[in-house]
């Protein structure tokens, strides 16, 4: 053989007697045939075969059948993110005529897919208040095909009623497709196939990376028809996931349910501790009576993750951006569910249209990290100790 070809041929060495623990990360565009007759017959190995690496990889498929054992489903589908979750779905789903119903406490980009994307192409879109359960029926009308749900909401918390909603949908005569954006509960604490849903989506982005540094989302499913036309999708837009970030999920999953349950401990005790603290109006925590949707989050969770929110008493723009930099052990910064402990203030009524958003104060919305959780309360304590500074006329 010549050094040329030397060069491009690797050569095959022993696997016997190798075994780990690890999943090898598999990368590859060009799938090789073993001969003519199975490139020619490629088509038929369908979407569980491997025919070109953007359409898969066993590092991809290891990860694919792990969310669907986690989940209760059939198959599962990755996508580059986990708003790519939430589109998907929506274009698989929908045609020009078709509508969509969504909380008005959903994800924000959900909102601007809708209005951006989808109605301009003849694909209209409904708002509904988050708590509206069994009520969901009067909106459905011959034009309804997906409802869509997030329960609890990423930012306000609301816990919605999952199994009413399905119930409704399905009570339609041509039975209405459910989705659920799933990220805040993870498969470990709520799982949307169990309860009904048609489609379970995750942002693997938090509490699956788990350490702010990849990007992934997934769709499980317990239906392969509705497996097929995510697919088709994918294909035709030229979609695909990296295998080293399928890897870093693999991984972040092993640790999950450990971080998971540290963190909505956590959360718990600071949600506890912090109501009633003189510059907080309401704290937006599922596991406390507060929080709209409490008794459903009871019944069907039980558990909490990480994140939840806060209502400051009103204060304005510079006295919040002093009292965020003040911080030394929180991080500020959107995203979550990863070791490092965030705030992020965020702006709730101009995402509001179908329920009135009444608090004048800012919402700070808090993940919980890995960090010590006393130096964690201390810090806190030290933006707390900024607002309260604030003098009342100028909180107004
Ligand atoms: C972050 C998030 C998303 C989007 O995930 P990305 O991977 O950042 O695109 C979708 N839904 C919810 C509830 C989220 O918190």
């Amino acid at each position: 053989m010549h050094d040329l070809t030397r060069c491009v041929h690797h050569p095959v060495v022993d696997e016997e007697g190798y075994a780990s623990l690890a999943v090898p990360t598999h990368r590859a565009s060009t799938i090789v045939y073993p001969d003519g007759a199975s490139f020619m017959a490629r088509k038929h190995r369908g979407f569980d075969g491997y025919t070109y690496g953007l359409h898969g990889t066993p590092t991809t498929r290891t990860l694919e059948a792990q969310l669907t054992e986690l989940h209760g489903g059939v198959r599962t589908v990755l996508v580059p993110s986990g708003q790519a979750a939430v589109t998907i779905v929506m274009l698989s789903v929908l045609m020009p005529g078709d509508k969509v119903l969504i909380p008005d406490h959903a994800y924000p980009p959900v909102r601007s897919f809708c209005a951006d994307y989808l109605e301009p192409r003849g694909i209209a879109y409904g708002v509904y208040d988050p708590m509206i359960g069994a009520g969901i029926a009067d909106l459905i009308d011959e034009t309804v095909k997906l409802v869509w749900v997030e329960s609890p909401g990423s930012n306000t918390m609301e816990v919605q009623d999952v199994p009413a909603i399905v119930a409704a949908a399905k009570a339609k005569a041509k039975g209405v497709l459910v989705g659920c954006d799933n990220t805040w509960a993870t498969p470990l604490i709520f799982k949307p196939l169990a309860h009904g849903a048609d489609f379970a989506c995750e942002a693997l982005t938090k509490y699956v990376g788990g350490h702010s540094d990849l990007l992934l989302g997934s769709i499980t499913v317990k239906d392969l028809v509705l497996r097929q036309k995510m697919k088709e999708i994918l294909r035709g837009f030229g979609i695909g996931v990296s295998p080293d970030e399928c890897q870093l999920a693999l991984r972040g999953l092993e640790t999950m349910g450990i971080r998971v349950a540290h963190m909505g401990r956590i959360s718990e005790d600071f949600a506890r501790r912090l109501m009633g603290h003189p510059t907080v109006e309401r704290v937006l925590h599922p596991a406390l009576p507060s929080c709209p949707g409490h008794e459903i989050w009871k019944r069907d969770m039980g558990r909490s993750s990480g994140l939840f929110s806060l209502v400051l008493k009103p204060v304005d723009e510079a006295a919040m951006s002093a009292a965020l930099s003040a911080l030394r052990v929180f991080a500020i910064g959107a995203s979550w569910g990863g070791t490092r402990s965030l705030v992020a203030p965020q702006a709730v009524a101009q995402d509001r249209t179908a329920t009135a958003w009444t608090d004048r104060g800012p919402l700070l919305r808090i993940s919980i990290g890995l960090e010590d959780p006393d130096e964690l309360w201390a810090d806190l304590g030290g933006l707390f100790a900024v607002l309260a500074q604030v003098p009342t006329s100028q909180a107004a």
